[in-house]
């Protein structure tokens, strides 16, 4: 087995899972994995890795927030129990607890 730490790294050219187009893993990228102790050459090119995470996005939940009446998105289910609150009211309240009124 070579040994990574003392191997030199060059761009290597990967396909994409997705799109199956070739794009560069650059040295500086594989210094980067290694450092991270990744085991895995990454899948996707960064247009598609980009895809993704537009998809995460759109994946959120839509609420109407109870506080500032406005729609806002959360990354979790809006709780049914009480009102929704959205991320922007979230962090004023964690931040300054009496800054709110219900
Ligand atoms: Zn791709
Ligand atoms: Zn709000």
């Amino acid at each position: 087995m070579e040994n990574l730490e003392n191997s030199k790294f060059e761009d290597l050219k990967v396909q994409c899972k997705s799109c199956q187009n070739i794009f560069n893993w650059t040295a500086n990228e594989q210094k980067y994995y290694q450092k991270k102790g990744f085991k895995k050459k990454p899948q996707r090119c960064d247009k598609c890795r980009e895809k993704t995470n537009t998809l995460r996005n759109e994946n959120m939940f839509y609420i109407h927030c109870g506080f500032c009446d406005q729609d806002g998105k959360m990354l979790t289910p809006p709780p049914k129990d009480r009102v929704a609150i959205c991320e922007k009211c979230f962090k004023k309240l964690v931040k300054d607890p009496f800054s709110l009124k219900s």
